[in-house]
């Protein structure tokens, strides 16, 4: 079965969202990563349970401007992951609001993977990794904590979300069901292509 999957990240700024993403899809880390001005959309082919499946990657610049085409925005959303960094204390405090504004567009059990990026910078550490486990689980969301840099759960955090996307759209047992969020799916689709 070929299956597309459109995943949104977020989180505040520098906490190595765009990084994450390249780490995942190039497998490469650059120190110098500037800030991002455009929306960048990423995609990679991986698979699952023999089940080829092609994850659109958006990574969202400047957060600014995120208010003004949020909703539609994130309701074409099939998975998304929230990223902070450990050796940010206000990053890991701003993921409440990152996931409000996440639970008030997606459905319900859209699945969220929740990242604590820079694992790597151990002696600036902040944030507990038992916090992050706490707030994830506190809100059903899927945890692990990451460095773009080396690589740790990079690909292991985004196939398991992909996995977990896979299996609650498998788990929709009416085809006639299926078919309609196929659809409904493009149409989405159609419309948040158009913000960018
Ligand atoms: P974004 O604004 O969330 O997209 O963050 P960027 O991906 O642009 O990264 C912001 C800064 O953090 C850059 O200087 C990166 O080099 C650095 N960075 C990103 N991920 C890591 C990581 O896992 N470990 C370390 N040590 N630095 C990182
Ligand atoms: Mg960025």
């Amino acid at each position: 079965m070929e299956l597309n999957f459109i995943i949104g990240i977020f989180g505040e700024g520098r906490v190595g969202k765009t990084c994450i993403v390249k780490r995942f899809i190039d497998n490469d880390f650059d120190e110098h990563e500037k800030t991002s001005s455009n929306a960048d959309k990423l995609e990679k082919i991986i698979e699952i349970e023999k089940n080829v499946i092609n994850l659109e990657i958006y990574d969202l610049p400047g957060q600014e401007s995120f208010h003004s085409f949020a909703k539609n925005y994130i309701k074409g959303l099939n998975g998304v992951i929230l990223v902070y960094d450990i050796i940010t204390k206000d990053t890991f405090d701003k993921i409440d609001f990152w996931f409000k504004q996440m639970k008030e567009n997606l459905d319900d059990n859209t699945p969220i993977l929740l990242l604590g990026n820079k694992c790597d910078l151990t002696d600036k550490r902040v944030v507990s990794k038992e916090d992050g486990e706490k707030l994830a689980n506190d809100k059903n969301m899927v945890f692990y904590e990451c460095s773009a840099k080396n690589g740790i759960n990079v690909e292991n955090s985004i196939n398991d979300l992909a996995k977990r996307i896979l299996n609650q759209q498998l788990s929709k047992k009416d085809p006639k069901k299926k078919e309609e969020t196929k659809n409904n799916k493009k149409e989405n689709k159609k419309g948040f292509c158009q913000i960018f």
